[in-house]
């Protein structure tokens, strides 16, 4: 392998032949930190037959990696200032990656793991920009695009977030997303220290690994995410005031469907796990589909 990018002598090296400002409107916080950066690599267990997606490669510290490991690597940075530097760093040494010059929120990921791996599910790979954490896992998952796992840095409370279990502070809709179509782990905790500029929040490397079979069959899946989104909406307040306030059900028809379900008319939906919610789902559609 060539000199690694993410020692702090050649990221200095990198940042000042191309005299870089780090953007803070774009999250830039580079990883310097070499044990992390394996850390991220073996928990994704990559083999020379995946393709990777990386989400903001920065000036390539991790998709150095990804390169080596990896069939093929896919890019997507949106700074336009890193596209000189990555073809430097990274292009010119590695004929496996593709650099897309865009919003990740702005591609169709499904088309392109459709069109450069025939459909076949793709891993996921980043040090993500924290502000738009939630938007780009959401999604992955909204769009169905194939994803065997997603093995990503993260602010630690949106980690904590996504492993949450029912009635906890941290349990929410992201939490039961997440857990919907993955099983959540966190893999480290990473310091402010390890990265450059050093961010002002705690970061956790977790891997989401897609569910084979999803854990609660549903016959709405669009009414299932309404639901939960209601819920935590209100999260104060009982299911029954949820419902009614937030989705304008017949107070009668929800107490009915509290009483089939043996939730009790005074349950919260916080207090719910992911198959509770999937009960509600089912019930509610067979009520509302009569
Ligand atoms: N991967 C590098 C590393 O580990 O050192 C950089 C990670 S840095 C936390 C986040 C990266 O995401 C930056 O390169 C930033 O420019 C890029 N980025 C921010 N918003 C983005 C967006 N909407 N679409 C694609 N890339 C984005």
């Amino acid at each position: 392998m060539i000199e690694r990018i993410a020692s702090t002598k050649r990221t200095r090296e990198i940042l000042e032949k191309y005299s870089f400002v780090f953007q803070k409107k774009f999250g830039q916080n580079f990883l310097l930190d070499l044990n992390i950066l394996d850390y991220i690599v073996s928990s994704s267990e990559i083999t020379n037959e995946d393709m990777v997606i990386e989400i903001g490669p920065g000036i390539g510290s991790l998709t150095q990696e990804l390169a080596e490991n990896a069939r093929e690597v896919i890019c997507i940075e949106i700074d336009k200032k890193l596209i000189p530097i990555l073809e430097d760093t990274i292009c010119s040494h590695y004929d496996n990656v593709t650099l897309i010059n865009e919003d990740v929120l702005k591609v169709d990921i499904n088309q392109l793991v459709q069109e450069r791996n025939n459909g076949k599910p793709v891993k996921v790979v980043a040090n993500l920009p924290y502000y738009i954490t939630t938007p780009i896992i959401m999604g992955l998952f909204e769009n169905n695009v194939p994803v065997e796992s997603i093995t990503v840095m993260v602010q630690k409370e949106v980690a904590d977030r996504m492993q949450a279990k029912p009635s906890t502070k941290d349990y929410g809709a992201l939490s039961l997303a997440v857990q919907y179509y993955c099983r959540p782990e966190i893999v480290t905790l990473v310091s402010p220290e390890c990265f450059t500029p050093k961010p002002n929040v705690g970061s956790a490397v977790i891997k989401l690994t897609a569910h084979k079979e999803k854990p609660v069959q549903v016959k709405d899946e669009k009414l299932l995410f309404k639901l939960i989104k209601a819920t935590f909406k209100q999260r104060r307040k009982t299911l029954a005031k949820s419902l009614n306030n937030q989705l304008g059900y017949d107070k009668k028809m929800i107490a009915d469907l509290l009483t089939e379900l043996e939730f009790g008319p005074m349950v919260r939906g916080e207090a719910l796990n992911l198959e509770q919610f999937g009960m509600l789902t089912n019930t509610l559609y067979n009520k509302l589909n009569k």
